[in-house]
Parts: structure tokens; C-alpha cells; sequence
């Protein structure tokens, strides 16, 4: 058996996955807080006492996201659109274009037919079209981030929400609500927001089906389904959509191991 590990640490979170002979998920653990913080080491301790599986017992650790470079309990670092692109294909190898909304940035990368990352477009200017737009906004109804979702489909219609700019966005729901509007019209306006801002980044590339969305705000069906209406497609999800970075390091760390078992062999 060859045990590896990818951590995928971002801008808000840190993620691990252990896989068993570049294949098998064998566990996965997240924790709040991304580079600079903690969470790093607590994602990959809980990871390996979930799956029982000791440090000594891994072959390699590859370490991506924002915070890799970071990171000395690994061997070897990848960035974050060759992990995204790698986890995703293994999840769905017909995806041809993923979206990945994490809490500090919104990524579109498309893939050739053999799931390489072709080209992508990014933004990192602005909160607007990422997770930290849902963050502030559950933060105003006091809801957790899971809650959005749910409020967001008893909506009977999504109010426009006219700003761009989170700030302004903000200030702009705070007076809606004070007119009186209703709280899941006005929670639908703020996912259709995001998956509006993301969809005019898509656009902006030669995007082909299968779409696919990973990242934090992926487990959004609410952002989902907006997007599907954004762009004429329908949207591929895994409940993995926030490990696909953590997955695609898990399998760059087979591949790394298998190439120095046959080095080691000629
Ligand atoms: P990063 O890799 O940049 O740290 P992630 O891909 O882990 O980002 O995503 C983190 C973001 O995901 C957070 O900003 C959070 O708002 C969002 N998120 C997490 N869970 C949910 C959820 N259930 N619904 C919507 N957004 C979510």
C-alpha cells in the first residue's frame, strides 16, 4: 500500500486528504484558519489519527494553496490550479472547466482533454465573487455559512442587490432590510450576486461542459444554481468540491513516489 497526503492550505481554511495508492480517499479534515495560523497542523494531526495512519507510514506529503511554501512538514509543493485541475479530474474526468470559489479569490481554469490545466483567469482584487462576500453578509443575519443555503431556497425571488463592492453591498442589505424586504429574498439576491460576479469571470474564457465548481462556496446550491441559469450549463458538484485542491496534492504525491520507486529501481 502507498499512503500519501496532500494539504491544500488557503487563504481561510486548511484542508487535508490521505489516499491510498492515488485512489482510494481513505479521509479527509478541514479547519477554519488557513496560512499563518495553527489549522495547518491541527487539519493534518486529525487527519492522521482519523485514519490511523502514522506520519512514519506516509510516503510523501505535497503541500499546495496559498500558504505552501510555508508548510516543512512537506516534501514538495505544486500550485494551486495543477491541484485543483488533478483533484477535479479524478472526480470528474469529463470536466473540462472548473470554477473554484475559496474565501479570498474566485479561479476559472479550463482543462484540456486530458485534464491539464489549459489556461485560467483569476480574481484576487476584490471581495465581491468569493466567500468572504458570504461571510460578511451571513455575519449581518447572524446565520452560520451553512444557513445561507437553506434561507436562500424558501426565497419566493432574489432582490437585486445593486452594489459590487462588498462595503457598499453591505450597507446596501442593511437598508433593505430595514425597508422591510423579505430575509430569504434578500439571502437569494446575495447568492445570485456572487454566482453573477463569478459567471462574468467564466465568460471572460472559452468555458466548455462539463462545468464544475470547486471550493468552499461550491457547497452553496444555492450560488449552484444561480450559476447554472448564469451560464446555460448544468453544474457538476461533489460534496469534495472543498478538497479538490487537497486531493489533487494527495495524488501529485503518488505520482512522486512512484517515479523515485523506479528511479530507485533502473
Ligand atoms: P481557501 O482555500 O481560499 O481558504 P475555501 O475553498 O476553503 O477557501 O473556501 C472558504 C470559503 O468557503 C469561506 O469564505 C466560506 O465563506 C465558504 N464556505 C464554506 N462553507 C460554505 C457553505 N456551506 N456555503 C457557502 N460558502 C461556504
Amino acid at each position: 500500500m502507498i499512503y500519501t497526503l496532500g494539504i491544500d492550505i488557503g487563504s481561510t481554511t486548511s484542508k487535508c486528504v490521505i489516499l491510498q495508492d492515488g485512489k482510494d480517499i481513505l479521509g479527509t479534515s478541514i479547519f477554519t484558519g488557513g496560512t499563518g495560523t495553527s489549522s495547518p497542523i491541527k487539519a493534518m494531526e486529525t487527519v492522521l489519527s482519523e485514519t490511523g495512519i502514522t506520519k512514519d507510514r506516509l510516503s510523501a506529503i505535497v503541500a499546495t494553496g496559498y500558504g505552501r511554501t510555508t508548510f516543512t512538514q512537506a516534501q514538495s509543493q505544486m500550485s494551486e490550479l495543477s491541484c485543483h485541475a488533478k483533484g477535479v479530474h479524478h472526480v470528474f474526468p469529463l470536466a473540462k472547466t472548473i470554477i473554484d470559489i475559496g474565501g479570498q479569490d474566485a479561479k476559472v481554469i479550463n482543462l484540456s482533454d486530458e485534464g491539464k490545466m489549459a489556461n485560467f483567469v483569476m480574481n484576487d482584487k476584490c471581495a465581491a465573487g468569493t466567500g468572504r462576500f458570504l461571510d460578511v453578509m451571513a455575519n449581518i443575519f447572524q446565520l452560520t455559512i451553512d444557513q445561507l443555503e437553506t434561507e436562500a431556497f424558501k426565497a419566493e425571488k432574489a432582490v437585486k442587490i445593486s452594489n459590487t463592492c462588498t462595503v457598499f453591498a453591505e450597507s446596501e442589505v442593511i437598508s433593505q432590510l430595514a425597508s422591510g424586504e423579505n430575509i430569504s429574498n434578500v439571502i437569494a439576491g446575495i447568492c445570485q450576486s456572487v454566482a453573477g460576479r463569478v459567471a462574468a469571470l467564466v465568460r471572460r474564457t472559452s468555458f466548455q461542459e462539463d462545468v464544475c465548481m470547486s471550493g468552499g462556496v461550491a457547497k452553496n446550491g444555492a450560488v449552484r444554481k444561480a450559476m447554472e441559469k448564469e451560464l446555460g450549463v448544468s453544474i457538476k458538484y461533489s460534496p469534495m468540491a472543498q478538497y479538490m485542491g487537497a486531493l489533487g496534492a494527495a495524488i501529485y504525491a503518488y505520482d512522486k513516489t512512484l517515479k523515485e520507486r523506479m528511479n530507485s529501481n533502473e
